[in-house]
């Protein structure tokens, strides 16, 4: 249940210093975010390839976001100059988005392997559906960016179709995607995507753009 979560009533209420320890409150903005980021190696590749930018992982496992958490303390005390700028917290990505983030915060949002809830009684769970999409319209900046990457075709098909018809995305074609060095890293950065490549699964990709509101 989720009565067990913690979460700010605004984005300012929330102490990110506890998250970033060496940045004073409201100096940076989280700007890349991680939905279901796992164990945490999205967030430990990108960590020293944008060092300027605030980085969190949200993942709803209390003993896999302690387990992320550690690690990242680990790593600030082995390179104290390094993974300053990257943190976990435990929530529910599906809830409590709008109370953590502000409209327009976000560079970049990545969904990498999430979980395919393969039934149809469960694809409400599915963390990219209709109404989710429109909460991460709102807390990405116009030219914004959704990865999204899995080794369920299906699960692959349903967020293609659900990002197709949502009016604030539009899909980066692959050919632009090449010079963006992100994209190389969503293969595998990830506990996840080196599982799938252990088990010879096949991946596929979606890159999409937060399009301006004008007009909408
Ligand atoms: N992205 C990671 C990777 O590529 O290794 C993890 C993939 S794993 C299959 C999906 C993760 O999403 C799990 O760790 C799960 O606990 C987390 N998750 C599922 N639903 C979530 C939610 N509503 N909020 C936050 N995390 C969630």
């Amino acid at each position: 249940a989720d009565h067990c979560f913690e979460y700010p009533a605004h984005p300012d209420e929330y102490d990110w210093s506890e998250l970033y320890p060496i940045l004073k409150q409201g100096e940076k903005r989280v700007e890349f975010l991680d939905v279901g980021c796992g164990y945490g190696g999205l967030l430990v590749t990108l960590s020293s390839m944008f060092p300027e930018n605030l980085m969190l992982g949200l993942e709803i496992r209390v003993k896999v976001s302690d387990y992320v958490n550690d690690r990242i303390k680990a790593l600030r005390l082995q390179h104290p100059d390094q993974y300053q700028n990257v943190a976990v917290l435990r929530t529910n990505a599906m809830k409590y988005l709008p109370n953590f983030f502000h409209k327009g915060q976000l560079q970049k949002m990545f969904f990498l392997y999430p979980d395919p809830h393969f039934k149809k009684a469960k694809h409400k769970w599915r963390i990219i559906n209709k109404w989710l999409l429109s909460e991460y319209a709102y807390v990405l900046a116009e030219q914004g960016i959704v990865y999204t990457i899995t080794d369920v075709k299906d699960l692959h098909e349903w967020m293609v179709t659900h990002l197709d018809e949502h009016p604030l995305f539009e899909r980066i074609p692959e050919e632009q995607l090449k010079t963006d060095p992100i994209v190389e890293k969503l293969y595998e950065s990830t506990e996840e995507g080196q599982k799938v490549t252990r088990n010879q699964g096949e991946k596929f990709l979606a890159v999409y753009r937060r399009v301006s509101d004008n007009g909408v």
